[in-house]
């Protein structure tokens, strides 16, 4: 089948859905950037509901081009998914990957099959006899050569969630980087997979201050930090959120806890450690909480900010 009459398709059956009709969606509804933990967690998800498998693959929106990916009854078999950092790809058979960044408004939302017609806004529909996925606002859906996902992953840095993660790159950069470690850590090049929130609860555990010089850091520190972020992280996986504070496993479900709860500085007033005021403040254009008290300017810090 080409990618125009499957286009067609969508849109003969493209009729708007109620809300209600929409379930199950793989990550809590919010404004941040889905951080790894989410897109590990959906590449876990979706191979364990279609990998292996003949999937339909369509675009009901008309904007993803199918190429060469399925066969004349539009089907593909789909080897694998993969999550690298905040990337996912589904690797089919034929070496084709549909290459998927949710960016801050995508989001899947997973359905018995078989589904409901789809959304007008649904930009990819992966149909499987029990299961159907649908991708609806990412920032990039498009289909790569395994040359084109190398192209991807070779920009990235280690993502401390994957396996084969080879986290010597991201110490040696480090250790040779003047560039403030909050800005370092959310630079996917170096690392990836870390976003806003995880940045700012691991410097916070660490009594780390954000504009400290990444050099400035001690090297076992440095290696604690890879340690938390790769608990935190696979943590984050397991309860498909994220939850950086001690000492709630008791109190309640974990998936009860409350957002607020959930961090210890991040989107909060006051820090939980110390319960004095969060700071924040812009650093390379992203907004970073700390709490002044646990993470006090180092003399680099003091420096990097012209404060000495
Ligand atoms: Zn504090």
């Amino acid at each position: 089948m080409q990618p125009g009459s499957l286009a067609r398709h969508g849109t003969r059956c493209g009729r708007i859905l109620p809300s209600t009709a929409v379930s199950g969606a793989l990550q809590s509804a919010g404004s941040t950037m889905p951080e790894g933990h989410t897109i590990h967690r959906a590449a876990r998800d979706h191979q364990r509901d279609l990998g292996g498998r003949l999937v339909r693959v369509s675009s009901p929106q008309g904007r993803f081009a199918l190429d060469d990916l399925v066969d004349e009854s539009g089907r593909a078999r789909l080897l694998r998914v993969e999550a690298y950092g905040k990337h996912l790809f589904f690797v089919f058979e034929r070496r084709r990957i549909v290459h998927v960044h949710l960016g801050l408004f995508g989001r899947f939302y997973r359905r018995k099959s078989p589904p409901p017609p789809p959304r007008e806004t649904t930009r990819m529909r992966l149909e499987g006899d029990a299961v159907t996925i649908d991708l609806i606002g990412p920032t990039a859906c498009d289909v790569l050569t395994p040359k084109g996902m190398r192209a991807i992953t070779s920009r990235l840095g280690p993502d401390p969630l994957r396996a084969d993660a080879d986290s010597a790159p991201f110490f040696d950069h480090v250790a040779r980087s003047r560039t403030p470690i909050g800005a370092v850590l959310l630079d996917q090049s170096v690392i990836c997979g870390i976003g806003n929130v995880y940045r700012a609860e691991v410097l916070h555990l660490l009594g780390i201050h954000p504009e400290t010089p990444a050099s400035a850091i001690p090297e076992a520190k440095v290696q604690s930090l890879w340690r938390l972020a790769v608990g935190l992280l696979r943590r984050g996986v397991e309860e498909k959120r994220i939850v950086t504070t001690r000492g709630l496993e008791l109190a309640k479900p974990r998936e009860r806890v409350p957002r607020a709860e959930a961090t210890n500085v991040y989107g909060r007033r006051s820090c939980r450690t110390c319960e004095g005021d969060v700071s924040t403040q812009t650093l390379r254009a992203r907004v970073v909480y700390f709490c002044p008290s646990c993470q006090p300017r180092s003399v680099e810090a003091q420096q990097f900010a012209g404060l000495v």
